[in-house]
């Protein structure tokens, strides 16, 4: 197949989602004089911010300077798990962290999972919601025992959540033999990102909160007890504003911005396969990922009849054409079977890494944020965004594992990732000297 052959006829650069819930026009972009919370940033971090607020009986306003729901929240693999979604805790639990710090992270962001599942119901979001499981295939013998250490963590906060399956029982997951084997973890799910993004935002709505597309924060600045906050349509007052631009993080948050490293994630939807093709090769309709450092993540599409399949095909930015070519060669690569398969979509987002992999929410000169969900975060953005409202508001007494550490940077580093293509490149060398190869 030529290079433009796998792509099919009408090919699309937007994601798949967006066909069924493309983000809202931005309309006539405006803002009022005054508003109690002002939230930078309308993905779903913000919006759950919003609407927690809401339902506190406080009104936010909600900016962001493309349509609501315009960023990764909409963009996303829809792959959800809790503790699953921890940055470095996930695989890495033995270097420098506190271990009761990171059993109470692994409680509440278990905890977090159950608090989506019920937000979905409460909020009647309809997303294509369904608890499926996920499966994280190992890339290499050694990747194994690193799961094995993740299933010990999670089996510790929930005695028979996962299970390790050795490589002869790799086929009952997946139609591949190229994984040594993996991690099965019952406690994970799957849904409509774009849908469960505009769920929120009406509930947010609904709640009292105001949104506002096509409105870009330019800066914020101490005004007595609360905040001034500069905007390409006029200037707010808030009594406190929340930060929640993640993987876009810009110039208006300086402080920020040299905590995040924004990463381009690419994803590609096949063609119609038909239901019986996508269940030979993934017969439980899970979520799926793997443990490489450049990874693999896929999924069944919503109605069951396509792949969607996703994974850094590079670290840094490139055309989303030129990613979605890099992620056709590695779904083949992983099913073979699906030589000949065209592609109908080819899309990219940027997701955040923190300096320490782990997912922050805290104050900055008083300064709300939640920021670093690493690549995960659907659920752990839903639950930030909750846990920001929460401190606005007081009168929670207990306080989160991800409000403790202190958000870290680099010597030296503004928020332009040029060490990215150095990254990719020790990534690869990585993953290919622990026998990944394409
Ligand atoms: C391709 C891809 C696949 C992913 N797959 C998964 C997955 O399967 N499971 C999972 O859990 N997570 C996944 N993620 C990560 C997940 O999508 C994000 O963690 C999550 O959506 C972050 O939400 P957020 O609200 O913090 O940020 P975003 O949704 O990115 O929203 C930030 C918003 O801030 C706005 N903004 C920035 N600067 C300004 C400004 N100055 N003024 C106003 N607005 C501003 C931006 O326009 C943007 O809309 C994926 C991400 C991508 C890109």
């Amino acid at each position: 197949m030529n290079d433009d052959a796998i792509f099919a006829p009408g090919f699309a650069t937007t994601p798949y989602w967006w066909e069924e819930a493309p983000p809202p026009a931005p309309g006539t972009p405006a803002v009022p004089d005054s508003a109690e919370v002002a939230i930078i940033g309308g993905g779903i971090a913000g919006l759950s911010c919003a609407l927690e607020l809401g339902r506190a009986g406080v009104a936010a306003l909600v900016m962001d300077k493309e349509a609501i729901g315009w960023g990764a929240s909409s963009r996303n693999g829809g792959a959800l798990s809790g503790a699953g979604s921890l940055g470095r805790a996930k695989s890495d639990v033995s270097k420098g962290m506190d271990p009761r710090l990171l059993a109470e992270m692994v409680e509440e962001a278990e905890a977090s999972f159950d608090a989506l599942d019920a937000l979905i119901a409460r909020e009647d979001i309809d997303c294509a919601w369904r608890r499926c499981g996920r499966f994280v295939g190992a890339h290499s013998a050694v990747a194994m025992t690193t799961l094995g250490k993740r299933a010990a963590l999670l089996n510790a906060a929930e005695q028979g959540s996962a299970e390790l399956l050795p490589r002869e029982r790799l086929a009952e997951e997946l139609g591949t033999t190229r994984y040594h084997g993996g991690l099965r973890i019952s406690r994970a799910g799957a849904l409509h990102p774009a849908r469960y993004t505009q769920g929120l935002a009406a509930a947010a709505q609904r709640a009292g909160a105001t949104l506002a597309g096509g409105v870009a924060v330019q800066g914020i600045a101490r005004d007595g007890a609360g905040f001034a906050v500069a905007t390409t349509a006029g200037s707010v007052r808030a009594r406190h504003v929340m930060v929640a631009t993640n993987g876009y993080t810009g110039r208006a948050t300086p402080w920020h911005r040299r905590r995040v490293i924004p990463v381009a994630s690419y994803m590609i939807a096949t063609e119609a396969l038909g239901a019986e093709r996508v269940r030979a090769l993934l017969p439980h309709g899970r979520v799926y990922g793997d443990t490489k450092k450049i990874l693999y993540y896929f999924r069944p599409s919503p109605d069951g009849t396509r792949i969607l399949f996703g994974g850094r095909a590079t670290l840094s930015d490139t055309d989303p054409r030129i990613g979605a070519r890099w992620l056709h060669r590695q779904l083949l690569d992983l099913f073979p079977q699906l030589a000949g398969t065209r592609i109908t979509h080819g899309w990219k987002g940027n997701v955040a890494f923190a300096f320490d992999m782990l997912p922050h929410v805290g104050v900055q000169q008083g300064v709300h944020f939640a920021l670093g969900c690493n690549g995960s975060g659907v659920t752990t953005m839903t639950h930030l965004g909750t846990v920001a409202a929460r401190m606005m508001l007081g009168g929670d007494n207990r306080i989160s594992a991800f409000a403790r550490m202190p958000m870290p940077t680099m010597p030296g580093y503004t928020g332009t990732p040029w060490f990215m293509p150095l990254v990719t490149g020790w990534y690869r060398m990585k993953d290919r000297r622990e026998g990944w190869r394409v």
